[in-house]
């Protein structure tokens, strides 16, 4: 099943991709669709058809719980980050007003001039997990998405907690699809390739084959802290490629136009919009 969220002119709704058509659905979104117990049963419902073609999807996750993401998880990111392999997982959030949709605008803020991109593989909780084993972790796991944890370099190294520059206003695409595992090569997320082109250039190139903490050792990692709830979502970390591991850096620059894609999710294209202190508001 590819479930997401598509704007319509009543506001926002859950909708269920079927070839070229998306199947509306009766939530408002996939946050509230995903918040129902028997959500995998609701989501096959019949109802209003529109043409895929046309719709603008939205932010596929508007409401969280929580946003975790993981940092330095690819050897080739590990690498030209110059830090060592961790022994645990690196752990950050983010606000959900970092998040917007798969076709949005990112801002690129006045108080950064270090804005990167970062491609990741998105993990979305399907149901309460708390203290799992790995091997139990994968039927927690609703699905996967992409994710372009858009970074401003500045922020992130002002002290040792990443927070500050991973979670600017409108920041964060989130999309385009939710991908139940059953329809990828393999369940776990595993052998997937993940890109990111910055005007037509690729920029980073890799495969979640290669990444250190697979989504069920995160997932089993995180329900240990902290009950994970369905529709949370966790990033898994990006690939090597990052405009701050060049020499010398290469940063977003307004009307920059990124491309992420991960093989069997699909893709989002976003376009960078500088935007003035204070201008920012979350998009839904
Ligand atoms: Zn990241």
């Amino acid at each position: 099943m590819r479930l997401t969220t598509v704007r319509t002119s009543t506001g926002t709704r859950a909708g269920r991709v079927e070839g070229s058509s998306i199947v509306l659905l009766p939530w408002s979104d996939l946050s509230e669709l995903l918040a129902q117990p028997d959500w995998q049963e609701l989501a096959r419902a019949d109802g209003e058809t529109i043409e895929g073609a046309g719709a603008t999807l939205a932010t596929l996750l508007p409401s969280p719980d929580k946003i975790i993401c993981v940092g330095l998880n690819y050897t080739s990111h590990i690498a030209e980050m110059g830090r060592q392999r961790p022994a645990h997982p690196t752990l950050f959030a983010k606000y959900r007003g970092a998040l917007i949709g798969p076709t949005d605008d990112v801002h690129l803020p006045a108080a950064s001039a270090a804005m990167d991109w970062e491609v990741e593989l998105g993990v979305v909780i399907g149901r309460a997990t708390r203290s799992v084993s790995e091997a139990e972790a994968l039927d927690h796991i609703a699905g996967y998405c992409i994710v372009n944890d858009v970074t401003a370099r500045d922020w992130q190294r002002r002290t040792t907690q990443f927070l500050a520059g991973k979670t600017f206003e409108s920041t964060t695409p989130v999309g385009p699809v939710l991908v139940t595992p059953d329809e990828l090569p393999s369940p776990d997320g595993l052998g997937l390739r993940v890109r990111c082109e910055v005007d037509g250039e690729v920029m980073q190139d890799g495969n979640t084959a290669d990444l250190c903490f697979t989504p069920a050792a995160i997932v089993a990692y995180v329900s240990e802290i902290i009950t994970l709830l369905p529709g949370d979502l966790i990033a898994t970390g990006t690939p090597g490629g990052v405009g701050d591991g060049r020499n010398p850096p290469v940063y977003l620059r307004p009307e920059a136009v990124m491309r992420t894609s991960v093989e069997g999710i699909g893709e989002m294209v976003n376009r960078c919009r500088a935007v003035d202190r204070g201008a920012s508001h979350a998009i839904t």
